[in-house]
C-alpha cells in the first residue's frame, strides 16, 4: 500500500496552499478533476477570459499577495477601483443599497429613511430578522431580502444572524446619513486585483511550488478508514499520517462514515453563464446587483470593463436550491431575454458562451451547521484528519482566507513535526 505523511484532498487554492507552506516533501495531493484550481479556474475562449463566475481579489495581508505575485508573470496583476451598482427599477444606484437610499425616487427614499429610523431593534434570531432590525422594512424589502433570497435560494429565516460574516456591508444610521453628502461606499473590497490571465494565475502561482508528481489528477477520494488511517480512492489505497481535506464538509463526513444528518449542511448552487458579445455594452461598472424577481439572475459582471476591452464580456449568476433540476438551455434563453429587458443587451450578438454550475456555492450557515463543523472538526483531528477551505469549513470566505487558513494548519504541522524534511 502507498504511504504518505500528508494526504491532501483537492488541488484548489486551499489544498495547494497547504502543500506550499508545509515544510515537508512527503505529501500527495489527490484531485478528482482532470485540472487543478477547483472553483478558481479560468476559461479562455474566442478571445474572452472568464472565470467560474467572477473571482476578484482583495488582499488584506500584503505578505499573502506578494507571495502570489512573486510567483506570477511580471505585470500580470491589475489593481482596479471597484464600481458596483444595483439596478433598482430601471435606475442604477450605487452599492451598497443601504448607504445610497438618497439615490432612490423621493417616496421610496422617505419610506427607507422612515423605517430605518423607527426600526424594531429586538435582537434578531436569524438573518432575515437581522436585516429588518438593522435597516428597517424599507431597505430590507426593497433590496436586502429579495436580493439575498435570489442568491441563497432559501428562506432567509433559516440562516444564522451572521451567515455572511464580514462580507455583509454593515452601516449604521450615521454612516447612512453621512453618505447623503459625503459618499463613502467603501466596503471590504473597495479596490480589487485581477490577473490579466484570469483567476487561474493565482492557482499557477501556488502550483509553481508543488514538487514534481505532487498532484494526482483524476484521483478521487471515495472513503476514509479512520481507524486504520487509510484513504480509499478510485485507484488505490493510501495510508496517511495526516489527511487534509478541502472537499465539502458533508461529503467528508459521508466518506468517513461518521453519523450525521445530511440536512444540517445545506447550500445553494449557482448556475454561471459566461457570455461574449460582438460589441461593447455598459461602461464604467464592474458588476451589477439585480434584486428584482423579474430578472432570473441576481448579479452580472462586466469583464470587459475590468480588462478594458472592446467586446461586452459578462458573467451571470443564478441561484438555485441544490436539489432543483436546472434546464440550462432554457435558462440561457431566459437570461438573454432578461438582459434585454434590463437594457444590458441591445442589438448585441452573442458570439461565445460557456456554462458552469457551482454546487455547492453559498453554504447555508445555521447554528446547527456551525455546531456540527466545530464538533466534528475535533473528532476528525483526533484521527489526523483536518478539514479546510470554503467548503471544507462549510463557511463563507475568500481565497485569501483559504490561504491564511491553510498556512496556519501547515504551521501547526510544521511545529508538531519539528519542520523535518
Ligand atoms: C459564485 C462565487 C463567487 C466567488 N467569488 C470570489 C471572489 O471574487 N474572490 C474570492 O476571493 N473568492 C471568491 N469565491 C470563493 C472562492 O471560490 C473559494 O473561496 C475558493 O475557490 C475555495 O477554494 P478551496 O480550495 O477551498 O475549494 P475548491 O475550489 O472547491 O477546491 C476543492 C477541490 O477539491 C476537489 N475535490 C473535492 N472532493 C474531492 C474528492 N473526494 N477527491 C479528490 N478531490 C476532491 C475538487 O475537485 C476541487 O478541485 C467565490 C465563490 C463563489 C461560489
Amino acid at each position: 500500500m502507498d504511504k504518505v505523511k500528508y494526504l491532501v484532498v483537492g488541488a484548489g487554492m486551499s489544498g495547494l496552499a497547504f502543500a506550499n507552506y508545509v515544510k515537508s516533501d512527503d505529501y500527495l495531493i489527490l484531485e478528482r478533476d482532470t485540472e487543478i484550481g477547483g472553483y478558481c479556474k479560468t476559461i479562455k475562449q474566442d478571445g474572452f477570459v472568464w472565470d467560474y463566475s467572477g473571482h476578484f481579489f482583495h488582499f488584506k495581508r500584503p505578505e499573502i499577495e506578494s507571495y502570489l505575485v512573486e510567483r506570477m508573470p511580471k505585470e500580470e496583476v491589475q489593481t482596479i477601483t471597484k464600481s458596483s451598482k444595483i439596478l433598482y427599477k430601471d435606475k442604477l444606484v450605487d452599492f451598497p443599497f443601504q448607504k445610497n437610499i438618497h439615490q432612490l425616487p423621493q417616496e421610496e427614499f422617505i419610506d427607507c429613511l422612515h423605517s430605518l429610523y423607527f426600526r424594531d431593534e429586538t435582537p434578531p434570531t436569524n438573518f432575515k430578522e437581522m436585516v429588518y432590525s438593522r435597516f428597517g422594512a424599507g431597505i430590507a424589502e426593497k433590496f436586502l431580502v429579495p436580493y439575498n433570497e435570489k442568491l441563497y435560494a432559501c428562506d432567509l429565516t433559516s440562516l444564522d444572524v451572521n451567515a455572511m460574516g464580514r462580507f455583509f456591508p454593515f452601516a449604521d444610521i450615521e454612516d447612512i446619513i453621512r453618505n447623503f453628502r459625503e459618499p463613502d461606499n467603501h466596503s471590504y473590497n473597495a479596490t480589487f486585483t485581477y490577473p490579466k490571465g484570469g483567476a487561474i494565475q493565482y492557482v499557477y502561482a501556488l502550483e509553481s511550488e508543488i514538487k514534481e508528481g505532487g498532484i494526482s489528477l483524476g484521483e478521487s477520494l471515495n472513503s476514509i478508514d479512520l481507524k486504520r488511517k487509510v484513504a480509499i480512492t478510485n485507484k488505490r489505497e493510501v495510508a496517511f499520517e495526516y489527511l487534509i481535506s478541502s472537499a465539502p464538509f458533508d461529503r467528508l463526513l459521508q466518506m468517513t462514515g461518521l453519523p450525521h444528518n445530511a440536512d444540517d449542511y445545506r447550500a445553494n448552487k449557482v448556475l454561471v453563464f459566461n457570455l461574449g458579445f460582438d460589441k461593447k455594452g455598459w461602461e464604467g461598472v464592474h458588476w451589477v446587483y439585480f434584486p428584482e424577481r423579474k430578472y432570473c439572475f441576481y448579479r452580472a459582471g462586466f469583464y470587459d470593463n475590468i480588462f478594458d476591452t472592446e467586446r461586452m464580456s459578462l458573467y451571470i449568476e443564478i441561484g438555485y436550491p441544490s436539489d432543483k433540476e436546472v434546464d440550462v438551455d432554457g435558462m440561457l434563453a431566459q437570461t438573454l431575454a432578461d438582459l434585454k429587458t434590463a437594457g444590458v443587451v441591445e442589438d448585441h450578438n452573442l458570439v461565445s458562451h460557456h456554462t458552469v454550475t457551482l454546487d455547492p456555492a453559498y453554504v447555508h450557515i445555521t447554528q446547527t451547521s456551525l455546531e456540527g463543523v466545530n464538533r466534528y472538526r475535533d473528532v476528525l483531528a483526533a484521527r489526523g484528519v483536518y478539514t479546510i477551505g470554503r467548503y471544507g469549513g462549510w463557511t463563507y470566505c475568500s481565497i485569501e482566507d483559504n490561504i491564511v487558513e491553510a498556512r496556519e494548519l501547515a504551521d501547526l504541522m510544521n511545529t508538531l513535526e519539528g519542520g523535518a524534511h
